[in-house]
């Protein structure tokens, strides 16, 4: 098994690219994908008004679930890879159905989705593989759960068994508390996602994520990275789906993530193959350093947002071979991925209001933005009836830049972003507070 992988030539024809997804996730993949000269077209299926100012990209508005319409528009286009951004149309079983009409698919079937959208599944496959995470319960009733919340010895963390756009996950500050999170989901806040709740140990320390890619035997690991969910300096308030992201996590030195491979990544593939699972995707981790040694706190079988945005500037125009080589399970052979010796940094611009109500509709305008190493990749964005660039999301874009340290990427992206208003922008000026030395001295 190889951590590590060198790409140098595709397999096969890779001149249209289809890209499923409309945030800033999928624009940074094609945004990635695109360097690459074989690569003539990428299409993305919504994709949003950023994906228009990125190269070679041409976005195709149509239901994906119109399977006929569907594969009739992919064979007219001679699409010779798919890349499926987000959870749902994985966990819906949408890249089985591709294979099966032998198109080339970059990520998982609904089986190995299912690691992340039932997390009481997940949580068994880690028991039985023996793969660190916090302790759990499985329950379907408040009777049942009242019990274990309040005889429990710690605080335990809630979560919806099934996808809930990021908002399943309850971390509370008292046992009354948690007993509230559990009724919320069990009288059906998230629908059947809620049916089964988990309730689980909580776990302290630093979170990094750690992206693995994987052709059903093989697997090579992306740079690594660290993200800030919560809306507020300080990493106060509620969670979000991430306000910023920098990569490489320095906190991750190359003897530990040794250990996370050896007593994490290694088993999931194994038992992931046991279980005659082929998964052909991406497999996000996300981490917990905790005393005892890393814990996984969640599985996706998707990039995240904003790490993906992060990450993909850091790759070379060989990436796309990588997609490749995991769709057609053909990773073996190759030693080292290249990527850029600078680091990245990504910060999020909101909507006033966002993670709650926000308004949309407000004009965006962008002014003059470095042209190396400095990226837009927009996840909430439209155009108005006249062409105008407008907000249409809680989180309307992202700027994410590169360079030698983390001071330097950061000035870079605040700097730039200086460049960008619309009405009620919002930001937080401290991400990757960790690794500033600057910031860290003025603080
Ligand atoms: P999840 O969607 O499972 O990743 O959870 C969202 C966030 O909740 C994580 O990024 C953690 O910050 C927090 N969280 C989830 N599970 C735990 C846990 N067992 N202990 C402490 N924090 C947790």
């Amino acid at each position: 098994m190889r951590i590590n992988s060198k790409s140098s030539k595709s397999l096969s024809k890779l001149e249209n690219i289809l890209i499923i997804g409309n945030g800033g996730r999928e624009n940074s993949l094609a945004w990635a994908i695109q360097k690459n000269d074989l690569v003539k077209k990428v299409y993305l299926i919504p994709g949003n008004a950023g994906s228009e100012r990125i190269k070679k990209c041409k976005r195709i508005k149509m239901d994906i679930n119109n399977k006929i319409e569907l594969v009739e528009k992919l064979n007219f286009l001679k699409i010779d890879l798919i890349v499926i951004g987000p959870e749902i149309p994985l966990a819906n079983g949408l890249a089985d159905f591709l294979r099966k009409k032998d198109f080339k698919v970059f990520g998982p079937g609904r089986d190995g989705a299912k690691l992340e959208s039932s997390k009481s599944w997940a949580k068994e496959f880690m028991q039985s593989a023996n793969i660190p995470t916090a302790k759990f319960w499985k329950v379907n009733s408040l009777e049942e759960a009242k019990k274990i919340i309040y005889s429990s010895s710690t605080l335990l963390v809630v979560k919806a068994d099934g996808l809930a756009s990021g908002k399943g996950v309850f971390v509370p500050n008292s046992k009354d508390e948690c007993y509230r999170a559990a009724e919320l989901i069990l009288n059906g806040k998230f629908g059947k996602s809620g049916d089964i709740v988990i309730l689980e140990e909580k776990m302290e320390g630093p979170e990094v994520s750690v992206f693995a890619l994987c052709d059903g035997e093989n697997f090579i690991l992306l740079p690594t990275a660290q993200d800030h969910k919560r809306l507020n300096e300080g990493d106060k308030g509620p969670n979000t789906g991430g306000m910023g992201a920098y990569s490489p996590a320095p906190l991750l030195t190359e003897d530990y993530l040794l250990k996370i491979v050896k007593e994490i990544i290694e088993p999931t593939i194994n038992k992931l193959k046991k279980k005659n699972i082929d998964y052909r995707g991406v497999i996000y981790l996300g981490l917990m350093i905790t005393k005892s040694g890393p814990k996984v706190v969640e599985y996706n079988c998707r990039f995240g947002d904003p790490e993906c945005q992060t990450i993909m500037p850091l790759m070379d125009q060989d990436f796309v071979f990588l997609l490749e080589k995991c769709a057609m399970g053909k990773l073996t052979g190759y030693e080292k991925i290249a990527t850029s010796d600078k680091v990245s940094g990504c910060v999020i611009a909101t909507s006033k209001g966002y993670p709650q109500e926000y308004e949309t509709g407000f004009p965006i305008k962008i002014g003059k933005i470095d042209s190396t190493d400095c990226q837009i990749f927009d996840s909430g964005t439209c155009f108005s009836p006249d062409r105008e660039l407008q907000t249409d999301g809680g989180r309307v874009l992202s700027i994410v830049c590169q360079d030698k340290n983390f001071d330097l990427v950061f000035e870079k992206a605040y700097r730039n972003l200086k460049e960008i208003e619309f009405n009620g922008i919002y930001f937080r000026n401290d991400i990757g507070h960790q690794v500033r030395k600057n910031f860290l001295n003025k603080n």
